[in-house]
């Protein structure tokens, strides 16, 4: 079944700068393409250094009064954002549909994370304590510390989550006293769009939280800025490592969020059908296989091995791939023609390379208006050497690589042995050998026997070509304030 995805009208997209509300930036436009029919349905317009310019200039003009808004006042703020957001959650399910393909399912379950993203922030506002770290009797001189915002923050974000990732940045950097220009994924702009609109419906002063559609220029022009003091970007390693050299003359702190090629341990003693049942629909399944977490890599003991390939298989064959507007669909297409073809020829690599192509491997072909949609078969690779490209390198689509290993030190070997480092996942009933492994995996997180992504009480961000610094928990807020020590003689 199939719904009239062209019927959708997208909304304007706009630059959102202090109060204003821009139709145009000067940088032309940017023709939005909607991955399920491959035809352009939106112009959007995009900010230059002008806009950028004129956004930072207007964050830090409401920073000085932001920083002495009560602490209660921003919590107060950010929870009427949260209300306003799971009030509109039918609408943010069509714009993030609209926005990259991705089924209104998984949409709404991303939306109603980042709800609890924005209150588990709101409440921080208000929670932000500092040390006495000397004392006059016993050190002769009295010492403390306090916790400030750094003032002007900018706020990169890639495609494949795009209400979820303004819902991990926006909220602690505004919570901890900051000031934000957002520059959203030029692939994803509406999502963005319905945002700022409840970010003034809450009643944020203006340039408190600023949001610029914008494209590579437009990011690079907010990270050179020498009035943004910090830098929270989620992306991709080369476009991290810019930002990296572009911060490095004036060391202006940054915070990565990157990609992954997660290692999912599948011991001989796990609850098999869940194992696998987790492993496929969060690989091959959930956001076409567009997540930087996600278990891209399946290590399997060898006493099992072949029962697992058959059953990953099984469960692969069964996802439905179609209309991210129609009930019953669970992966919609990939982002872009560029993603599609690329995934393609990371496919025709594997083959050559020798890998067992168990299921997928071509894209999938759907009817009427979808036909020119970018559309991949769920794809499962077995016997995967670690060392090949499809081991090595993250693909952000729906390819799985299954590769057996001999014992547990074999398993933690090949899973640490990328340089990513973002998250491990260990399946086994044998709780203590789940945290002895979790403990050996070089990541920022393992989760254990299923146990699910993004938790925001719980600090999320890797290690290596995965990123630096921490979204989630404490650690999240903290991204966003630094210490000051004083010292009373
Ligand atoms: P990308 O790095 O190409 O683009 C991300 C953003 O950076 C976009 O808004 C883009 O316009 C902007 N940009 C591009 N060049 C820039 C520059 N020189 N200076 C400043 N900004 C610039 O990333 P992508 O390919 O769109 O996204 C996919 C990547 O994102 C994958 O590697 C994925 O794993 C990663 N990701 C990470 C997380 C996480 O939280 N760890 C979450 C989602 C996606």
């Amino acid at each position: 079944m199939t719904t009239a995805v062209a019927d959708l009208t997208r909304p304007d997209v706009h630059l959102h700068i202090g109060a204003e509300r821009l139709a145009e930036g000067s940088a032309g436009t940017f023709d939005h393409v909607n991955p399920a029919s491959g035809k352009s349905d939106k112009t959007i317009p995009m900010a230059g250094p002008d806009e950028v310019d004129r956004a930072v200039a207007a964050a830090a003009e409401a920073f000085e009064s932001w920083k002495r808004t009560a602490p209660a006042e921003r919590a107060r703020l950010l929870h009427r954002l949260a209300d306003l957001i799971a009030a509109n959650t039918e609408k943010f399910g069509r714009l993030g549909a609209m926005d990259n393909g991705t089924p209104l399912g998984t949409v709404a379950s991303l939306t109603e994370k980042s709800i609890a993203w924005t209150r588990y922030y709101a409440g921080w506002a208000d929670k932000i304590t500092a040390e006495v770290t000397s004392t006059l009797t016993a050190d002769g001189e009295f010492g403390y510390t306090l916790r400030q915002p750094y003032g002007v923050v900018g706020i990169i974000i890639t495609w494949n989550g795009p209400l979820i990732s303004l819902a991990m940045k926006i909220p602690p950097a505004v919570a901890a006293g900051n000031t934000v220009v957002v520059k959203p994924s030029e692939l994803t702009p509406f999502s963005a769009e319905l945002f700022a609109d409840l970010v003034v419906e809450a009643g944020f002063p203006p340039g408190v939280i600023n949001i610029l559609p914008g494209d590579a220029a437009s990011g690079a022009a907010l990270v050179e800025h020498p009035q943004v003091k910090k830098v929270s970007f989620t992306g991709g390693p080369a476009t991290a490592s810019k930002i990296l050299a572009a911060c490095a003359p004036t060391m202006k702190p940054a915070v990565l969020e990157l990609g992954g090629k997660s290692a999912n341990i599948v011991f001989e003693d796990a609850d098999l059908q869940a194992a696998c049942g987790f492993g496929t629909i969060m690989s091959v399944g959930a956001m076409a296989g567009q997540g930087c977490a996600f278990p891209t890599r399946m290590l399997v003991h060898e006493s099992i091995y072949e029962q697992v390939v058959a059953t990953v298989k099984a469960i692969a064959e069964q996802i439905v791939v179609g209309d991210p507007f129609a009930e019953g669909t669970f992966a919609g297409p990939v982002v872009n023609q560029a993603a599609f073809e690329r995934i393609q020829g990371v496919i025709a690599k594997a083959k050559e390379d020798g890998a067992r192509l168990v299921t997928g491997g071509e894209p999938a072909r759907l009817d009427g208006e979808l036909a020119g949609g970018f559309f991949l078969q769920p794809t499962v690779f077995a016997d995967v050497d670690p060392q090949s490209d499809l081991a090595q390198n993250e693909v952000f689509g729906p390819v799985l690589a299954i590769t057996p290993f001999r014992d547990e030190a074999h398993a933690i070997e090949i899973a640490n042995g990328t340089r990513y480092g973002l998250s491990g996942y260990v399946h086994t009933k044998d709780l203590k050998r789940g945290l002895r492994v979790a403990e050996e995996l070089i990541t920022g997180e393992v989760l254990i026997n299923g146990a699910a992504n993004l938790a925001v009480n719980r600090p999320f961000g890797g290690l290596g070509l995965s990123g630096l610094g921490k979204e989630g928990g404490k650690a999240g807020i903290e991204e966003f304030l630094f210490t000051k020590g004083i010292g009373i003689a």
